[in-house]
């Protein structure tokens, strides 16, 4: 189930292009809405860490390893990380506090 981040203060419902930007200030944002200070949840920053480093690295490794040209390891993390940005959004959840 993908959603898009809601404020934990007023219960804004972030647009994809809110919460696009809100993911790329880092550990807090602002709601686009009340303003107020909101935390990104622990569950998001793992889920990050994951999909945005740790399982790509680990995939362009194994097709290295395979013996898959690069070129085609370059392509698949061109197309991931597309997809990934895409994605970003849906997977931030926000706290009220730290
Ligand atoms: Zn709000």
């Amino acid at each position: 189930m993908l959603r898009l981040p809601v404020c934990p203060k007023c219960g804004h419902s972030c647009s994809w292009k809110e919460a696009f930007k809100m993911t790329f200030i880092g550990s807090h944002a602002f709601c686009p809405s009340c303003k107020s200070e909101i935390y990104t949840t622990w569950a998001t920053i793992i889920v990050n860490a994951i999909l945005g480093s740790a399982l790509p690295l680990l995939i362009m490794f194994g097709m290295s390893g395979a013996g898959q040209p690069l070129g085609r390891i370059i392509w698949f993390a061109g197309v991931y990380f597309t997809v990934y940005l895409l994605l970003t959004p849906y997977l931030s959840t926000y706290k009220p506090d730290k």
